[in-house]
């Protein structure tokens, strides 16, 4: 496999980019754009500007196979399909292009105003052609606080938790990219134990805040991934939104599991962080007690340190931080989930997206779902303008924030921005 090259801590950029900004020189994310008029292609953000990889292809500026016809495109999934060692390469040409020591494209005026974006004049697409999307449930803090308030705080886990990455699959359609407001779901919703069902706008409409992976290749039907291999197989991440309909999901979910209380809408962000560019991120996971059965079986620094916060701006005012937690929290590793979700044969496919389960943390502060925060309504959540929240309102935009940092290098996600409409 070729050395990363792109994630060298000392190495500028000709480009100007702000010190605290989500996108140095050293992450450089694939995402999807438009601008006025033209199609879809393929960009890589660095600090304001969006990289048109398209045109670096097009002016000859990438010799690593490809050609250019694959960057204009509707997704990141051919490109991903090229495999980890192809879009490593990419990657880090890139970096070297626009390294400050490197003057190839740098002096190239006219080349340059054509490959480099001002952020503000561009539009994000969704990323990625989700085929199949599965969330995980992978906090121990969450699926403890969710036990024991639903079930019985002396045994919150199930059996099964502390053995299995459990998870269940998802929907892939309603992914929607940051930006895109979503409507309150209705539903079926059984507010009082002793009276029949109703139909109705969700009352107690709830983020959940998630990190996803999407995948290169997996592995053909019948055949699995090996725990020791997985990460070959995982392109990048970004911050996903996993909206919950906590009423309907209430009455809805036994025995099968969640259906129209998560169905609705889930919310990415538009720009997919490499699992390369996360490397010097790498951090242990919590211990596993009891050990995981061998083919989870994992050592050394299998999880990553990136803090997440959430918040909350209510319509015409301010915004009000109501969670900072991190995905180092995770029990399960995304390794452990990707070798679990084949070992039966089911089949992985360039574009899979796998979502980690709300990430919550130790404490009130870093719960990852307002469900948790209020602790089921019975604790409000004071805002800066004077306002409560149990659960979100109509009219609210809940943002997620991400970034991890390693060697003084910041590598963000920038942001999932979503604004809730009243139900249709
Ligand atoms: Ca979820």
């Amino acid at each position: 496999m070729t050395e990363i090259t792109a994630n060298d801590p000392n190495r500028k950029t000709w480009v100007e980019v702000d010190e605290e900004s989500d996108f140095p020189i050293q992450n450089l994310p694939f995402g999807i754009f438009s601008t006025k008029g033209e199609e879809k292609r393929v960009g890589v953000a660095l600090g304001d500007k969006v990289i048109d990889v398209y045109r670096l292809a097009k002016e000859g500026y990438l010799d690593e196979g490809l050609g250019p016809d694959i960057y204009k495109n509707e997704y990141l999934n051919d490109f991903m399909s090229a495999g980890k060692e192809m879009t490593r390469k990419v990657r880090n040409r890139i970096g070297e292009l626009f390294d400050e020591n490197n003057n190839e494209l740098r002096d190239m005026a006219a080349d340059v105003q054509k490959i480099l974006l001002d952020k503000e004049s561009v539009t994000m697409h969704l990323p990625v052609k989700v085929g199949d999307y599965t969330d995980f449930y992978s906090s121990k803090e969450h699926a403890t606080n969710v036990g024991t308030m639903f079930r019985d705080p002396d045994n919150a886990l199930l059996p099964n938790w502390l053995h299995i990455p459990v998870g269940y699959h998802g929907r892939a359609s309603s992914i929607v990219v940051s930006g895109t407001p979503i409507h309150r779901p209705k539903g079926q919703q059984k507010p009082n134990e002793d009276e029949p069902p109703v139909f109705g706008p969700c009352k107690l409409l709830d983020f959940e805040l998630e990190m996803a992976f999407v995948t290169h290749d997996g592995n053909a039907l019948g055949e699995n991934i090996p725990i020791e291999r997985a990460d070959e197989h995982i392109f990048g991440m970004c911050l996903f939104n996993d909206w919950s309909a906590r009423d309907i999901q209430k009455w809805e979910y036994v025995p099968l599991g969640p259906f129209l209380a998560k169905s609705f809408a889930s919310s990415i962000s538009p720009w997919i962080v490499t699992l390369d560019a996360l490397e010097p991120s790498r951090c242990e996971g919590p211990e596993q007690n009891p050990a995981p059965l061998p083919y989870l079986k994992q050592s050394g620094k299998n999880n990553f340190d990136i803090e997440l916060e959430v918040g909350i701006t209510p319509p015409d005012s301010e915004e009000t931080i109501v969670c900072n937690s991190n995905f180092k929290y995770m029990y399960w590793s995304m390794a452990q989930q990707l070798a679990h979700h084949s070992v039966n044969g089911c089949n992985i496919r360039c574009g899979d997206m796998m979502a980690s389960g709300t990430i919550s943390g130790p404490d009130r502060s870093a719960f990852g779902s307002m469900l948790e925060i209020s602790w089921k309504g019975t604790q409000p959540v004071d805002m800066n303008d004077g306002s409560q929240r149990k659960f979100i309102q109509d009219g609210d935009t809940v943002t997620m924030r991400g970034h991890a940092r390693a060697n003084g290098v910041k590598i963000g996600f920038g942001e999932v921005k979503t604004e809730v409409l009243p139900a249709k």
